[in-house]
């Protein structure tokens, strides 16, 4: 299984693809980790994405192009995988199927916007691994550490509300087109997110099978 998860900023990607990935034993690939990992590690890559993921603006397009091309060859993507947060551009979208990827479903996790500021303020991010939590919807068994490899939870720099707000706008403009263009090859599901976890995780399971 090839899938992408879509969805705004703090709409439970990283969560639903956490658990999916554990059940179809596929692995997830995050953009947005990958490019913290890069970030915090001082690599080059890292410092040239730096002032755009702090202003909650998108890195250009040839630099996470690159992260995906070179991760996809990775041999634990041979029997498919969960891109979470990657394609967020049209270009994004049309390098992948440049590759000769094929994707099998594309799952549209919706959230209003109202609800994104509200979960956002709530979320907290290890730090080591960069898994998610929340404060109310989905506690760490303790608190501040990570439940999977007890890294210390921190919260992001762009989770901040002015940022949360620029994200959203990003979103709406230069992201939210991908579910047209998915829309058109059939492969767009669409799942309300504002459910409760398990629950979203069941309805993905669902639309993954028609
Ligand atoms: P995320 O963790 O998916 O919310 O991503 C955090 C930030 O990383 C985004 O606000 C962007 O600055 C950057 N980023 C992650 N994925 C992409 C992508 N596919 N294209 C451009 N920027 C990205």
């Amino acid at each position: 299984m090839k899938l992408i998860f879509l969805g705004a900023p703090g709409a439970g990607k990283g969560t639903q693809a956490e658990v999916i990935s554990e059940k179809l034993s596929i692995p997830t690939i995050s953009t947005g980790n990958i490019i913290r990992a890069a970030l915090k590690n001082g690599t080059e890559m890292g410092l040239k994405a730096k002032e755009f993921i702090e202003a909650g603006k998108l890195v250009p397009d040839d630099v996470v192009i690159g992260i995906i091309k070179e991760r996809l060859a990775e041999s634990d993507c041979a029997n498919g995988f969960i891109l979470d947060g990657f394609p967020r551009t049209i270009p994004q979208a049309e390098a992948l199927d440049n590759m000769g990827i094929i994707i099998d479903k594309v799952v549209d996790i919706e959230v209003p916007d109202e609800d994104v500021v509200n979960r956002m303020s709530g979320r907290r991010t290890c730090k080591a691994c960069g898994n998610s939590y929340h404060i109310q919807n989905k506690p760490s068994k303790v608190e501040g550490v990570c439940d999977s490899c007890g890294g210390e939870l921190t919260i992001r720099k762009d989770d901040a509300p002015e940022t949360v707000l620029d994200r959203l706008n990003v979103y709406h403009e230069q992201t939210e087109p991908l579910k047209d263009y998915y829309e058109k090859c059939g492969k767009l599901r669409i799942v309300e997110g504002t459910k409760p976890i398990t629950e979203i995780t069941a309805e993905i399971l669902k639309v993954l099978e028609d």
